[in-house]
């Protein structure tokens, strides 16, 4: 009954056991350090065994003679052998590998506990009792010693128990002679299996120090390397710890920080942070910092609390990065970004953000504000003749006069180009004040082109057109408030004084050039355009010389259109090269009949072209192609080109004018006088004809110093051996006037002829 029950107890224990060591499996792996940890931790023990060893045989010589003698023998030589492989390991490790060590480890171990655990159930027959219970306590003792010194492999700890236990645990099954023995069985396997749980504690432990270490190194390392001051503080906001990374970030020395207690830093900003994280939980804080030095920083600090065992706070850790560099870089991205590299205004993007923030403010909701769209007058001649340079010049002087006439609350950008826009926000909330102001910064602002422009010794009069947008309060479409400056500013490039209101009536003009414009690009398909002919004639008998070919546009609802109507949007929606080929072909087609039927009797009849359209390829040898195709010669077609557009795009004018008057093609300078051209240009250009505007000749009656003028401007066209062509002559006394300055003249004018539809001109004088 006795023995089933410990039979049982040991079944028991022995399946525990074999979950035990499948447990093991994972936890043991083979590596360097537990090889040489385990022949580190052998020499002593070794020692301690010999003399166990040498004792053992003093004890049971008397009994057992030569056979303890042999045991004894074969001991010393073993472990003789063990100390000498572990000197070996020790000088020279390089000698075998590290799994050849192990392996050496292991079966001498093995071999040691097989040969000592011989006395546990081969001498142990020949004792009596008192030597048999010295053996057990000897085995005994050596098991538990062994628990230490092979602790670092739990596998071979546990087998070299079981070695030295279980046989001699089955001799004691055996020699059930007495009770005691059974006892003694159950007690050494009871003892067996609390070793081997201390040994996996040893072992586990031993695991989670190991774990612990490297955790702590791995910490220290990070607080020691990690790009970033650390610092650990007390809850009284004492720095206990920093890292020298913290020391040379405000530039200090480690010592100096240490025992600093932050309430003392001038700079309490971060203070705030580091006590909250006390408290409250983590906290960060990203923005500037002066540091003791007072240097100025930009820094991402952050902190949180660190417990005692019982989860008590008992401080804080502090991590400070310098975010100067990237804080400078992005706050001068931020900056390039919303200004204008040239004059360091706001440019467009800059604009827009800083009007949605004015039209969000509460402000906005009673004031008015005034919005005020600047453009500079002829700023493409300047660029154009006088080179890009002097255009910036120009552009930087106009800020630097905007910059001193507005104060700080102003917002002046610019939009590109030579656009400027400038807000003066809030300026009232009546509107008649808000008026007011418009008017007088207006002027201001016209004012500060009275000056000239002085630039590498030149002087350069500039003007400027401003649209005027009053914003209402509380409207907030600011694209809707900079659409109706721009259209006002165009409205303010042909108003007398240049300036001009936004009113809803621009709206509408916009809109109707907006559909014009669209009906524009269909009138030839729809053959609605129509030529008219004007004579030219000589002042002193009216004898017919040219003509001058100008369209009209017989529009389905708006009736016959001037090219004043027209012109200038063809132009600008691109389509005026369109428009000239269709006045070519058809005064060329209509030259040829004429020619045909033996009525032409004309020098030639001019065509008006812009110069802009120069710009496109090949116009000198698609015109001649035309003229040829027509069977024209090329003197039969003169080209006018206006003073205004020459200016504009003179630099491809200079060769097709020379091209064109090198095949023949005679040109004028159309409408002269009015585009201040300097004689430079008309010494550079090869024209034949000078057409003179009708605005010189307008009150040359009433007022003797206009005839002065125009005598002058004739005097000058004469230098340059220039035809002259006077336009615009309405009456006898004007006529009159102009044939006592010079008998040569001719002219263009109602007096003579209104236009006339190229079928009537043809009746009325090709007979
Ligand atoms: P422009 O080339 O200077 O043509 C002369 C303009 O003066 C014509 O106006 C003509 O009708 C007008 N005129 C002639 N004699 C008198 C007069 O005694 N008193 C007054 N008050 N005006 C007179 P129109 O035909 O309205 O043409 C206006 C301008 O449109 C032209 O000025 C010319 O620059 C442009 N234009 C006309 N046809 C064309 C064209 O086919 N192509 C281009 N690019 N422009 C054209
Ligand atoms: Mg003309
Ligand atoms: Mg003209």
């Amino acid at each position: 009954m006795f023995a089933s029950s410990s039979y049982s107890l040991m079944y028991n224990a022995a399946m525990n056991l074999k979950k035990l060591s499948s447990k093991l499996e994972e936890l043991q792996s083979m590596d360097e350090s537990v090889v040489t940890s385990l022949y580190a931790l052998s020499s002593r023990s070794l020692l301690v065994l010999l003399l166990l060893v040498t004792l053992s045989t003093v004890a049971l010589y008397p009994i057992l003679h030569s056979s303890i003698i042999f045991w004894f023998l074969s001991l010393v030589i073993l472990t003789g052998y063990r100390l000498y492989s572990a000197y070996i390991f020790k000088k020279d490790p390089e000698k075998y590998s590290i799994g050849v060590w192990y392996r050496k480890f292991i079966l001498n171990a093995v071999m040691t506990a097989l040969l000592f655990s011989t006395i546990g159930f081969i001498f142990i027959y020949q004792v009596d009792y008192y030597y048999q219970l010295y053996i057990v306590a000897v085995l005994l003792g050596l098991s538990s010693g062994s628990a230490v010194s092979l602790s670092p492999d739990i596998r071979l700890n546990i087998g070299y128990a079981i070695i030295l236990l279980f046989p001699l645990m089955i001799t004691m099954l055996f020699l059930e002679d007495t009770p005691l023995h059974l006892i003694l069985a159950v007690s050494l396997f009871l003892y067996f299996i609390a070793q081997v749980t201390t040994i996996y504690k040893i072992y586990t432990q031993k695991e989670e120090f190991n774990t612990l270490k490297s955790e702590h190194m791995l910490l220290h390392s990070l607080f020691k390397n990690a790009p970033l001051g650390i610092f650990t503080y007390s809850k009284d906001l004492e720095i206990l710890e920093c890292n020298t990374q913290l020391g040379s970030l405000f530039e200090h020395e480690k010592e100096t920080i240490i025992g600093m207690n932050l309430n003392t830093l001038p700079d309490s900003r971060i203070v705030e942070t580091l006590k909250h994280s006390l408290t409250q939980g983590p906290k960060s804080y990203v923005g500037p910092y002066t540091s003791l030095n007072n240097k100025h920083f930009w820094i991402d600090a952050k902190a949180f609390s660190f417990t005692d065992t019982a989860n008590r706070i008992v401080g804080g850790v502090g991590m400070i990065e310098d975010k100067t560099k990237e804080h400078t870089a992005l706050t001068e991205l931020k900056y390039m970004v919303q200004h204008d590299v040239l004059t360091g205004l706001l440019n467009r993007r800059g604009f827009k953000n800083h009007i949605e923030n004015l039209v969000n403010d509460i402000k906005h909701e009673t004031f008015f504000s005034i919005l005020f769209y600047l453009d500079l007058d002829q700023f493409k001649s300047i660029n154009d003749s006088l080179g890009h340079g002097i255009g910036d010049d120009v552009l930087l002087i106009v800020s630097k006069r905007l910059l001193k006439l507005l104060d700080e609350e102003c917002i002046v950008s610019r939009l590109g180009g030579d656009e400027f826009i400038i807000v003066i926000p809030y300026i009232s909330e009546d509107r008649n004040i808000a008026n007011q102001e418009a008017q007088e910064f207006s002027r201001e602002l016209q004012d500060i082109f009275l000056d000239p422009f002085i630039i590498k010794e030149m002087q350069l009069h500039i003007q400027s057109s401003i649209g005027i947008v009053l914003m209402e309060p509380g409207y907030t479409n600011t694209e809707e408030i900079i659409r109706h400056a721009d259209l006002s500013m165009y409205q303010a490039k042909i108003a007398n004084d240049h300036i001009s209101y936004y009113d809803s009536s621009l709206d509408k003009q916009q809109k109707d050039l907006f559909l014009l414009q669209h009906d524009l690009a269909y009138a030839i398909e729809k053959n609605q355009f129509e030529l008219f002919l004007q004579p030219i004639v000589s002042v002193k008998e009216d004898a017919l010389f040219s003509a001058e070919a100008l369209i009209r546009w017989q529009h389905p609802t708006k009736g016959l259109l001037s090219p004043d109507d027209f012109i200038p949007l063809a132009l600008k929606a691109g389509l005026l090269s369109k428009v000239t080929w269709w006045v070519l072909d058809n005064i060329c087609q209509h030259i040829s009949q004429w020619k045909k039927e033996n009525r032409w009797q004309l020098e030639y009849v001019s065509i008006n072209v812009n110069a802009q359209q120069f710009v496109e390829n090949n116009f000198a040898i698609e015109f001649l192609r035309r003229l040829k195709e027509h069977g024209l010669d090329t003197k039969d077609i003169m080209v006018e080109i206006t003073e205004r557009s020459l200016i504009d795009n003179f630099n491809n004018t200079q060769d097709i004018i020379n091209e064109l008057r090198r095949k023949g093609v005679k040109c004028a300078i159309d409408d002269f006088g009015i585009g201040y051209s300097s004689l430079s240009y008309l010494k550079k250009l090869s024209f034949n004809t000078l057409k003179i505007d009708k605005a010189f000749i307008k009150d040359i009656v009433s007022n003797p110093e206009e005839l002065h003028l125009v005598s002058t401007i004739l005097d000058i066209g004469r230098q340059f051996n220039y035809n002259i062509v006077i336009e615009g002559i309405e009456d006898k006394k004007q006529k009159e006037l102009l044939l006592a300055l010079d008998s040569n003249l001719r002219y263009q004018g109602y007096h003579f002829s209104k236009p006339l539809h190229a079928d009537e001109f043809r009746q009325a004088f090709l007979k």
